[in-house]
């Protein structure tokens, strides 16, 4: 049942974050209204037609893993748990470019890791004893770059860490966050392969976790008020008075709430003195109208390449490029021809025939996930009564990643519950 004589609860932001706090909320029969800036839900998670290509693609492949158990109960409850796929074992893929070599990588599913102490499972080259430097990083105290606790050279690190890394920070690992790598370790290796099985969305990401969501809400008459973009916000004593849309200012309740649920820069510029991480790194994501060879691997990480997961889907091939930044500037074109060079040299195509393409390029994916980023991050709580934050970029001791952007959507959900319940017993 709404009840609505609580207040009302605003989210600012459509992306995974909000749509995350919105369907917690309804659960708990709270009236929430969404108010989106652009003409989509989804934010940085989007999948859309591509006219040049003539196919749906996604703004950029996104990975969960099975250990994502924020981002899995969410689908499950929007009832779309059955849209993400991926193999019955933590298995992993691999091709060096240099040499041609292939390996996989698969990891046994309980917490004790014997694929370490097994040579056709662990990474070829390596020594049980190498894997003991994860330790190290596990068990960090302080935050600090990764390279200030490894080594970033030899096989283990450029077959296995590196790239699991590097898509996981969207940074080069050297200079990640020690703090945000020990989470992500102690939430997938440390349980074992069944938190490390990778699920994708094969028939688009924004299918599979935005377009379920906006059903479910809809179904719950949940308003989802898109082109609205919030100018600033109104403050009077310790609290958001009104919400100003520029051609409408919005007074809140007394119970009223807000949830601001934006990327970082927007909420820096709408907050005032809020501290928020201030350097982003960008994705590259190709993608390909082929087909890929039958029984390719869904996907496989590419070493020494421009190229570092290719994606096999239904009719086309997607590759993602992380912390991307010397992608940027080049011409599209040649971008497109050389991420397909390593594509072709995977796959035995042709390298001389490229394909309908796009490129996609996010110039801010996520803060860039160095300690000095890490520290920068707020908590969900502010300085006003009824304002909380949400967002991949609040501290959830993750990096920037849709796991993140759930939990931080239902903590905020959850704070603005007991905002509301604290005011209704004051008042
Ligand atoms: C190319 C790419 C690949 C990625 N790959 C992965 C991956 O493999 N695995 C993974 O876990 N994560 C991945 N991520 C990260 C993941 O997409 C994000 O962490 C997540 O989508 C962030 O959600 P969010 O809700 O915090 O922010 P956003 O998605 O940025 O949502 C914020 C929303 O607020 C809206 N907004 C902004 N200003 C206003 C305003 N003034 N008024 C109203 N609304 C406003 C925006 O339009 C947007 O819809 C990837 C990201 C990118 C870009």
């Amino acid at each position: 049942m709404r009840s609505s004589d609580d207040g009302t609860i605003h989210i600012i932001g459509a992306g995974l974050a909000g749509l995350a706090a919105a369907v917690r909320l309804t659960q708990a029969g709270r009236a929430v209204v969404v108010h989106e800036a652009t003409a989509h839900p989804g934010g940085r998670c989007r999948t859309y037609f591509d006219h040049v290509t003539q196919m749906e693609i996604d703004n950029g492949t996104h990975l969960l893993l099975s250990g994502n158990h924020a981002a899995l109960g969410y689908l499950h409850t929007i009832g779309a748990a059955g849209l993400l796929e991926g193999p019955s074992n933590a298995d992993f893929d691999f091709v060096d470019l240099h040499g041609g070599a292939l390996w996989t990588v698969r990891l046994n599913n309980g917490p004790l890791p014997w694929w370490i102490f097994a040579k056709k499972r662990r990474v070829p080259q390596t020594r049980a004893r190498d894997y003991l430097s994860l330790m190290r990083v596990m068990w960090t105290s302080q935050d600090r770059p990764l390279k200030e606790l490894m080594a970033c050279e030899g096989p283990l690190y450029k077959r296995l860490i590196e790239p699991l890394f590097l898509a996981a920070l969207n940074l080069k690992p050297g200079n990640g966050s020690s703090k945000l790598a020990a989470t992500l370790l102690r939430e997938t290796l440390a349980i074992g392969g069944k938190a490390c099985r990778p699920l994708i969305a094969p028939d688009g990401i924004g299918n599979a976790l935005v377009a379920p969501a906006m059903r479910w809400l809809g179904e719950r008459n949940v308003p989802v008020k898109l082109h609205r973009s919030l100018h600033s916000l109104i403050f009077a004593n310790d609290r958001v008075s009104h919400l100003d849309f520029g051609d409408e200012r919005l007074p809140l309740g007394p119970n009223d709430t807000v949830i601001l649920a934006v990327p970082a820069y927007v909420a820096a510029m709408l907050v005032p003195g809020l501290e928020t991480p201030s350097a982003f790194c960008s994705i590259v994501n190709a993608h390909y109208r082929v087909d890929p060879p039958a029984g390719f691997p869904r996907m496989i990480g590419v070493v020494n390449g421009t190229a570092e997961w290719i994606f096999a889907l239904p009719g086309r091939v997607a590759v993602t490029v992380s912390d991307a930044g010397r992608l940027l500037e080049l011409p599209r074109e040649e971008v497109a021809q050389m991420i397909w060079r390593d594509v072709a040299a995977v796959m035995g195509l042709s390298p001389d025939t490229l394909p309908p393409w796009q490129l996609v390029r996010e110039r801010r994916a996520t803060f860039a996930a160095s300690p000095e980023e890490n520290a920068k991050r707020p908590g969900a709580e502010t300085g006003w009564h009824n304002l909380v934050l949400a967002g991949d970029w609040t501290a959830t001791s993750l990096p920037a990643t849709i796991e993140g952007a759930i939990r931080s959507g239902n903590r905020a959900a959850d704070l603005a519950v007991s905002h509301q319940t604290a005011n209704k017993v004051a008042a």
